[in-house]
């Protein structure tokens, strides 16, 4: 008898508060995070649970297509045929998903199998896929687009206190004087070791973010994160072709197949999947290797307690995003960072284990 076969899939939504309003250029205010979990169990008993988490809107309908759609085609199947469910799971829902929602439903049951997959051979995350290492480089990553500049030099005096040496801000400022000023006073406060990245979260044109580049480019910008819609794989080249800043982007990308025209036609210099969202664990790593393939480093967008793992074991291990949203807040093993570095845990399965307590008063019926 098999005892790897699927027998329930449980899912579970929260909406989780912030401990304050969190803004960006395009997304608006954040005033709360939403978890999607789905624990699967096996014949065996075994369980393994997967998670995405939206910006605040989606969630609802992410939980419908798993019940409606996803889980009628998996109760039955054997779970430890993660290859074989992954390309079914995205070809039964391909006519009206293929990417988006569909892509962060198949991400948080791709995550749970993973979770059993690795609790049944006994091993933590990391040590799969490559097993290059167990820490990675890590940055801090604000939400504060909203913040006065003197909240927002205060923010970031906090990351450095926390240990971190490498920060990012929002960029996308109605005027870019404002964002230049915003810019040059925290490469001001910073100094000069540590490493400054920007984001804009897709809101300006190619035109402007060329203009937007070029004036910020002496303060040693690390990289320029999503400085125009993230479809426009061309303009991407453009900015790149016409600036001097390394390009970055991939937490908009949802299939493999987005990853290959950005890797083929957008010049980047960092490609940033989020598990959550192209595909869960096999999606992450699928980019990751084609990334390889274009000499591209492999970074992360959000969930640090996942991508912690997932980074360090790649042998084009990128930088791993603290993102503003704690979701490692709410498990039992919040993200450790040593000397600026990310460590992955060894912890047996994925390495995170929600404290179902602590979210419990957050849970949307
Ligand atoms: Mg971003």
């Amino acid at each position: 008898m098999n005892d790897s076969i699927i027998k329930s899939i449980d899912v579970q939504l929260f909406a989780v508060p912030l401990a304050e309003v969190l803004s960006d250029a395009m997304h608006g205010d954040h005033t709360h995070f939403e978890l999607l979990t789905v624990t699967i169990t096996l014949s065996d008993g075994s369980q393994g649970t997967g998670y995405t988490y939206t910006g605040g809107r989606g969630g609802q309908a992410i939980r419908s297509m798993i019940e409606a759609d996803l889980k009628p085609m998996l109760l039955g199947r054997d779970g430890s045929d993660i290859e074989a469910i992954y390309r079914d799971m995205e070809y039964c829902i391909h006519y009206v998903g293929r990417g988006g929602i569909a892509s962060f439903a198949i991400s948080a049951i791709d995550i749970a199998l993973w979770d059993l997959r690795c609790r049944a051979l006994g091993k933590p995350l990391h040590q799969f896929n490559g097993n290059q290492n167990k820490v990675a480089k890590a940055y801090r990553g604000g939400i504060d687009l909203n913040f006065s500049l003197a909240r927002l030099l205060k923010e970031v005096q906090g990351y450095l206190d926390a240990g971190f040496n490498a920060v990012k801000i929002k960029v996308g400022q109605a005027n870019l004087e404002d964002d230049v000023a915003r810019v040059k006073a925290v490469r001001e406060l910073i100094g000069d070791d540590i490493i400054f990245m920007i984001d804009a979260n897709y809101s300006m044109t190619v035109e402007q973010a060329i203009t937007a580049a070029n004036a910020f480019a002496e303060y040693n910008i690390f990289w320029f994160e999503e400085p125009t819609v993230p479809d426009d794989y061309t303009g991407y080249a453009r900015i790149a072709e016409n600036t001097s800043i390394p390009l970055a982007m991939g937490e908009n990308l949802h299939t493999i197949y987005e990853f290959g025209y950005a890797f083929q036609q957008a010049k980047l210099s960092f490609i940033q999947p989020d598990a959550s969202n192209c595909g869960g664990i096999s999606g992450w790593l699928a980019a990751a290797k084609m990334a390889d393939e274009f000499n591209i480093l492999a970074s992360s967008h959000g969930m640090q307690e996942l991508h912690v793992s997932l980074v360090a074991s790649q042998p084009n291990a990128g930088w791993v995003e603290v993102h503003s949203f704690p979701i490692d807040q709410y498990t039992l093993r919040p993200l450790v960072i040593e000397e600026g570095m990310a460590v992955a845990p060894d912890t047996i399965g994925i390495g995170v284990e929600f404290d179902w307590e602590k979210l419990s008063a957050y849970k949307i019926k």
